[in-house]
């Protein structure tokens, strides 16, 4: 494989690779895809709101779906993350921008395919939340390039999220 340092060589496989290694990242070819696997049940617990152009969610129906402990626990990481985003409680949260470009790309692959893209050799650059490995830069933010990282960003490369559009 190729370290893939160029902006125009980093796919949408690649920054979902970055993005799951910052929020996640423990799993070492292990541990991922049951991360993955919660992920996925996730995305297919939200709820499309269409005036919202956001994914909602009630922790009681996601609770119900994944179970209590595995729903806060993600709750907490994906909060921490900035991928979830609430008002008064994170009991009743939304995914826009950043967090629906994430759910998209979610909805839109097996759990197979998800683990295939954060399964990497040692040659690949990953970009992290001070470095951009597209861009050879420091950063004081995370990669500019990353759909799952900016909210108005590369939404090309998720073409396929029809909402998006
Ligand atoms: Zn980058």
């Amino acid at each position: 494989m190729s370290d893939a340092t160029s902006i125009s060589s980093k796919t949408i496989e690649d920054f979902f690779c970055d993005w799951e290694s910052q929020a996640f990242g423990y799993g070492y070819g292990t541990g991922e895809e049951h991360t993955l696997k919660v992920l996925k049940n996730l995305s297919d617990a939200v709820e499309w709101n269409e005036s919202g152009d956001n994914y909602t969610y009630d922790y009681q129906k996601i609770e119900k779906m994944l179970g209590e402990q595995q729903t806060w626990l993600l709750i907490n990481i994906l909060c921490g993350n900035g991928d979830i985003e609430y008002g008064s409680s994170p009991r009743y949260g939304w995914f826009y921008g950043r967090g629906k470009n994430l759910i998209n790309f979610l909805k839109q692959h097996t759990v197979g395919e998800l683990y295939d893209m954060t399964s990497r050799d040692s040659g690949y650059s990953h970009c992290f939340s001070d470095y951009c490995s597209c861009g050879y830069e420091q950063l004081h933010q995370r990669c500019k390039n990353n759909p799952f990282w900016n909210d108005n960003n590369n939404f090309e490369l998720i073409g396929m999220a029809k909402e998006s559009l």
